[in-house]
């Protein structure tokens, strides 16, 4: 019995059969969270497969009292509020500072959730984006996010460079679907003398590919460059070491994995290290001065240390209950219990894929569960997206790309074995109808 348990725990003993799913579903310390969220309505009325996490996370039950809560004390208290709701106004974001540092494996100090995603990347690169006539070349991941590619290249050109000369984009070698770490480190060491920052994902959005996070900032640091990360795809998805990774800074949106709702407020990590680098460019505001003195109103910016000093304005309250529902949910299920059973979850999905045995399909995800989060990228040969619209047409939530690839992310926090194996049951369908 044992022996057949450590097995199953590698994951080494899937079978494509329902029961066997159902089974797993029922070992599954995490099955009850799924409770907790609301799948949205379909059609049919079935249930549906919602593998769209890793583009708009489901939203958690309690997000809508937590919101109830936030207009209730803005109708009874008005300005008060501020200071006399049940969470208070003022330090609200401090209520979301550690479970979210908890999520990307940072100091407290490190993290502040504030905006949205591609303000925030604007903003480090303000402080960190500091380009000389020698050193002035920013290096992405090839197939960045576009926002990041607009982002980095504006920057570029905001500073008087061409983003022809100033970007560099790392691809897979030909023939290769993703990137290896040693050629980042590679390329890295290859445009020393000229690289300012190093900008990559954490979780590349187009193939799912996890990145080496430590090893991209050290061989950035070893180059003189400035290391910083996008984990729109990673926070919530991947275990995350943040601090330990030494970049300079991150940001990560909070609506896809961390369940925060449309346009949900985003996070920010700068290292500690720059806590008190007062003397860093930064577009300053109030929200970001000393706290004690900020009602002085007075015409000096004081910045708060550590990240919290990269603040600009007052938050949104609405959104930040919303976020702190999921957060708490996040806290209690733990990311290294999520990432155990995410591995199990997407290894399962990989297996019932590869068993359809349809040689037009092919995986473009990385095959090593270290090497990839809960998304898997599927290439279909000659496609076009009626095979996709097949699959939706199923109740099936998946993501088409152009031009050929369907991405599909089951999400340990709120997915589950039966719907995996419920997708591959659709796949199989709609592939052999086209
Ligand atoms: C989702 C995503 C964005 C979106 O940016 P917003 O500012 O939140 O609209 C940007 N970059 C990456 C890598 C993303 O995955």
């Amino acid at each position: 019995m044992a022996e057949a348990k450590e097995e199953k725990h590698t994951g080494a003993l899937y079978e494509a059969t329902e029961d066997f799913a159902r089974s797993r579903d029922g070992s599954d310390p995490l099955r009850h969270f799924r409770e907790r969220f609301i799948f949205p309505e379909t059609e049919s009325g079935e249930e549906p497969v919602y593998f769209t996490g890793n583009s708009l996370g489901l939203q958690p039950k309690k997000a809508r009292e937590y919101v109830d809560q936030e207009l209730e004390d803005w109708a009874k208290l008005a300005v008060e509020a501020h200071l006399h709701a049940k969470h208070p106004w003022l330090p609200y974001h401090e209520f979301l500072t550690e479970q979210m540092a908890n999520v990307v494996g940072a100091k407290a100090s490190e993290t502040v959730v504030m905006n949205s995603l591609t303000v925030n990347l604007h903003l480090m690169m303000v402080s960190f984006y500091r380009p000389t006539k020698e050193r002035f070349r920013i290096m992405i991941e090839g197939k960045a996010f576009p926002s990041d590619q607009y982002a980095v290249k504006s920057q570029l050109a905001f500073h008087g460079f061409e983003p022809e000369s100033g970007l560099i984009e790392v691809l897979p070698r030909h023939g290769e679907t993703y990137l290896r770490t040693e050629d980042i480190v590679e390329a890295i060491g290859k445009h020393a003398d000229s690289l300012a920052l190093v900008m990559f994902g954490g979780v590349n959005y187009f193939t799912g590919q996890s990145f080496d996070l430590k090893a991209i900032s050290e061989e950035g640091h070893k180059a003189g460059a400035v290391v910083g990360f996008d984990l729109a795809h990673a926070a919530g998805n991947v275990p995350l070491k943040l601090h330990e990774s030494g970049a300079d800074f991150a940001v990560w949106c909070s609506y896809k994995y961390l369940n925060s709702g449309p346009g949900g407020v985003a996070g920010v990590f700068v290292h500690e290290r720059h806590a008190r680098a007062f003397d860093l460019p930064r577009f300053a505001g109030w929200w970001g001065h000393d706290k004690a003195s900020r009602f002085q109103m007075g015409p000096e910016f004081e910045p708060i240390e550590g990240a919290e000093g990269w603040q600009i304005s007052n938050p949104p309250i609405l959104q930040m209950a919303a976020l702190r529902a999921s957060l708490e949910i996040f806290e209690e299920a733990g990311m290294e219990a999520l990432a155990h059973k995410s591995k199990d979850l997407t290894g399962y999905l990989e297996f019932l894929i590869e068993g359809i045995g349809d040689n037009r399909i092919s995986i473009i995800t990385p095959r090593d569960p270290a090497d990839r989060g809960c998304q898997l990228s599927i290439r279909v040969r000659n496609a076009d997206r009626s095979l996709f619209e097949k699959l939706t047409s199923q109740d099936v939530f998946a993501d088409w790309r152009e031009p050929d690839v369907i991405r599909v992310a089951p999400v340990p926090l709120y997915n589950s074995f039966s719907d995996v194996f419920r997708f591959s049951e659709k796949l199989r369908s709609a592939l052999s109808q086209s």
